[in-house]
C-alpha cells in the first residue's frame, strides 16, 4: 500500500451539523448557489461527504435543468 500521498489528514464535511468525511471538495460559489446550509466560517473549499455531494449534484442539476419539465 503506497500512502506517500496521504499526509494530509481527512476533512469532514462542512455543511451544518453534519460530521462526516469528505468525499469531495468544491468551490464556495458552486455550493452556496444550492441551498445545503455550512458550518459558520470561513469557506473557500466546501467539503462534502458522500450524501451531502449527491444533495449537491442533484441540486446543481437541478438548476442547469430548470427548463426542463417533467
Ligand atoms: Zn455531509
Amino acid at each position: 500500500m503506497a500512502t506517500a500521498k496521504h499526509s494530509e489528514k481527512t476533512e469532514v464535511c462542512d455543511v451544518e451539523g453534519c460530521s462526516s468525511d469528505s468525499e469531495r471538495s468544491f468551490n464556495y460559489k458552486q455550493v452556496s448557489e444550492t441551498n445545503l446550509k455550512l458550518k459558520p466560517g470561513d469557506h473557500r473549499q466546501v467539503h462534502l461527504c458522500k450524501d451531502h455531494y449527491r444533495e449537491f449534484k442533484k441540486q446543481t442539476k437541478k438548476s442547469r435543468d430548470l427548463d426542463r419539465i417533467f
